[in-house]
């Protein structure tokens, strides 16, 4: 592994930030927390997209630029430390895409590669559903396939952002009679068909990013299906990697870090000791965070499969930002638990906000204790059972 980037990619980081500093509209620089999933804005999207910076790695002939995933990299992680609001074509940028690369038909990847990289397509995910959220092969919602469609009947939930999506990339069981890990099919469905019912799930910061997702008797076309049928649970292990080894795990909160260390210095913070300690102690674990996160990064433009380093990398990154959030709201001492929006305020009130999600990191994309049975397995080859 070389840890020093090439003089083009720090050429490409420069330019990066050069545009998001014109670009990012204000009213989300105020609180950049989290913006990968909680900034909506489809017109830095399309911007992305006509830069050639969404699918930075896949083919030009779908609109990619074929470069390598230590460029997506860069590029990733200028966006979620900057505070990018880039959830619009998130999903569809980090797993949907490749998983549609991997097991498309060549109309499926000219219709939603091309559509993804100019930022005009929105996908979210639809996997967890009341009874399956680790244990995913327990999923009950079915597509059956009936003459020209699938008919589709049950419940997904959790579905981030799906009330802004034009598509749920989904998994069915689409075989009820076969042992659960078999019969289950990945299929990408248009959420304004007939007998689809969006309804929001507010989370404890008082927003609202999250959904359940209602479909009753909806009829989704045959192409709808993605790679081969009854197949889905061998497909989606790899997305999961894609999902779950990215740098929004680790820098979600780099901003507050960033702005903390900026707020102790001014305020002559810095003189006391606990303090300047524990802001110590949180660069060097973020410096950690990043070679794993890195490391995952080098594997992928290796053309190798990270299935255990992802798990790693996620499981370590994502009880970071919840350290960081603990320490920042105990730093800020009783400001850190003001949750007003004001101007009078250090840091206006981001500590309480990065404080309450946080608990919501070691659960999206896969808890860290089903990561840590991964590592164990995968990693360290543990027996199962
Ligand atoms: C903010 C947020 C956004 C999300 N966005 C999406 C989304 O867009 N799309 C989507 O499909 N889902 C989404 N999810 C759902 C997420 O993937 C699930 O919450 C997660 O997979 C855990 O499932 P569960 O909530 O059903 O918990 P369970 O699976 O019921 O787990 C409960 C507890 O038991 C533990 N546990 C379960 N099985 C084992 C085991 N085998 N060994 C050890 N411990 C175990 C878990 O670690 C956990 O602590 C999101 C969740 C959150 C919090």
């Amino acid at each position: 592994m070389d840890f020093v980037f090439t003089p083009e990619q720090e050429r490409f980081r420069a330019e990066i930030r050069e545009f998001l500093e014109k670009e990012i509209p204000p009213e989300f620089r105020r609180k950049p927390e989290n913006n990968w999933i909680r900034g909506f804005c489809p017109e830095l999207s399309r911007k992305l997209g006509q830069k050639g910076w969404i699918g930075l790695a896949w083919p030009k002939k779908y609109g990619g630029q074929e470069k390598s995933y230590m460029d997506r990299l860069v590029l990733t992680e200028e966006l979620v430390c900057s505070g990018a609001p880039v959830f619009s074509h998130w999903f569809g940028d980090r797993q949907v895409g490749p998983a549609i690369l991997a097991h498309g038909t060549e109309e499926q990847k000219q219709k939603f590669l091309t559509g993804i990289t100019r930022g005009e397509i929105q996908f979210g995910v639809g996997m967890s559903e009341p009874e399956a959220g680790s244990d995913l092969a327990s999923l009950q919602l079915r597509a059956i396939e009936e003459g020209d469609h699938f008919t589709i009947n049950g419940q997904k939930v959790w579905t981030s952002g799906i009330h802004n999506a034009h598509y749920i990339y989904m998994v069915a069981r689409t075989d009820p009679d076969t042992p659960k890990h078999r019969g289950i099919s990945e299929l990408v469905v248009d959420v304004n068909l007939p007998g689809i019912t969006i309804r929001p799930l507010k989370d404890m910061t008082g927003e609202y990013d999250l959904n359940e997702v209602f479909f009753d008797n909806v009829k989704a076309p045959l192409d709808s299906l993605i790679g081969e049928k009854n197949h889905g649970w061998y497909q989606i292990a790899e997305q999961l990697d894609f999902e779950r080894s990215g740098v929004e795990r680790l820098m979600s909160n780099y901003p507050l870090l960033r702005d903390t260390v900026e707020y102790v210095r001014k305020a002559g913070l810095n003189k006391v000791d606990w303090i300047r300690r524990k802001l110590a102690q949180l660069e060097a674990e973020f410096e950690v965070g990043r070679l794993l996160v890195y490391r995952v990064a080098w594997m992928l433009s290796q053309g190798k499969v990270p299935n255990y380093e992802a798990a790693m990398a996620k499981g370590y990154g994502t009880a970071f930002e919840q350290r960081l959030s603990n320490a920042i709201t105990q730093i800020l001492g009783m400001y850190g638990q003001i949750a007003d929006d004001s101007e009078d305020i250090p840091l206006i009130g981001r500590a309480v906000s990065a404080y309450l999600y946080c608990p919501a990191y070691t659960l999206q994309g896969g808890t860290s204790e089903i990561l840590k049975g991964i590592v164990a397995t995968r990693g360290l080859g543990l027996p199962t059972k």
